[in-house]
C-alpha cells in the first residue's frame, strides 16, 4: 500500500500543477526513480492508471528517470555504484556504507496541454 500513497501523492502534485496552469489535460509526467526507493515502474503505472482516472490525467504518458545507486565508503571516503543491489561491499573491505544517492522519488516535470 506504500506505493498506492506514493502515487496519489504524485497525481495530486501533478493535477494541482496543471490546474493552477490552466491545463485541460495532462500529456506527459517525468518521473525520476532511485534504484534503491523500492519502486517498480510496473507498480506505480498500475496504480497510476487507477489514480488518474476520471482526472485531467488520465492516459498521461509516464516517463521514468531511473538514478542508480550510489554510495559512500565511511571508511576510506571511496563512492562507488551499487551494481545490482550487490552489498558485498567496497574494496577496502569495510562495510560502513553511507547512500548519496538511489532513493530519490519525485515528479520531475509534467507536458501539459
Ligand atoms: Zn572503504
Amino acid at each position: 500500500m506504500h506505493e498506492l500513497a506514493i502515487t496519489q501523492s504524485m497525481v495530486d502534485i501533478v493535477l494541482e500543477q496543471a490546474e493552477r496552469e490552466g491545463a485541460e489535460r495532462v500529456e506527459a509526467i517525468s518521473l525520476t526513480i532511485g534504484e534503491l526507493s523500492g519502486f517498480v515502474e510496473e507498480s506505480v503505472q498500475f496504480y497510476f492508471g487507477f489514480l488518474a482516472k476520471d482526472t485531467p490525467a488520465e492516459g498521461a504518458k509516464l516517463n521514468f528517470n531511473s538514478v542508480p545507486a550510489r554510495v559512500r565508503c565511511c571508511n576510506c571516503e571511496q563512492v562507488f555504484q551499487l551494481k545490482e543491489m550487490d552489498w558485498s561491499g567496497p574494496p577496502c573491505g569495510q562495510s560502513d556504507l553511507e547512500i548519496i544517492s538511489g532513493k530519490e522519488l519525485y515528479v520531475e516535470s509534467i507536458e501539459i496541454e
